[in-house]
């Protein structure tokens, strides 16, 4: 628990919320600006800011749930397509410091945009591969 933190205060009921799960480790509530119709955030009820912080246990369980909400969201806003983003970091486009993942739906016309590509530079990304590459 950290005591600044929005998500730690919502998972205290200190903030209500619109809950849609809730176990002993994780909370599923629909996100209070939505990108999309039915937007959903997964909250791990254990405080880590980024997803390296977050435990290895609940990082592990996290994609699982992820799986079983989205199958229960289509049923209910008539969905196929959907995006699974979370971000880590100011830069990234976090917001809120405590490690979360956004479950977005998508449909034929709405006004999400991810990210636009960008022309490679082979000598910096094989450079940048390599360099991974050993560390792993
Ligand atoms: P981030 O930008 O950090 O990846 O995402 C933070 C998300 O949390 C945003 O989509 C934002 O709308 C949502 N959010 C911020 N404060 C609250 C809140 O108090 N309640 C709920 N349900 N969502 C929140
Ligand atoms: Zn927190």
């Amino acid at each position: 628990m950290d005591n600044n933190c929005i998500f730690c205060k919502i998972i205290n009921n200190e903030i209500p919320s619109k809950k849609i799960y809730e176990d002993d480790d994780f909370l599923a509530m629909l996100d209070i600006a939505p990108a999309t119709k039915g937007h959903v955030l997964i909250v791990p009820k254990e405080h880590a800011e980024t997803m390296i912080e977050l435990s290895d246990e609940k990082l592990s369980k996290v994609l699982v749930l992820a799986k079983k909400i989205i199958a229960a969201m289509k049923k209910v806003h008539s969905f196929s397509n959907y995006n699974i983003i979370q971000n880590n970091g100011r830069l990234a486009g976090q917001t809120v410091n405590h490690y979360h993942m956004h479950l977005i739906p998508r449909y034929s016309i709405d006004e999400v945009s991810l990210w636009s590509p960008h022309e490679n530079d082979p000598s910096v990304t094989e450079d940048m591969a390599e360099q991974v590459r050993k560390l792993l």
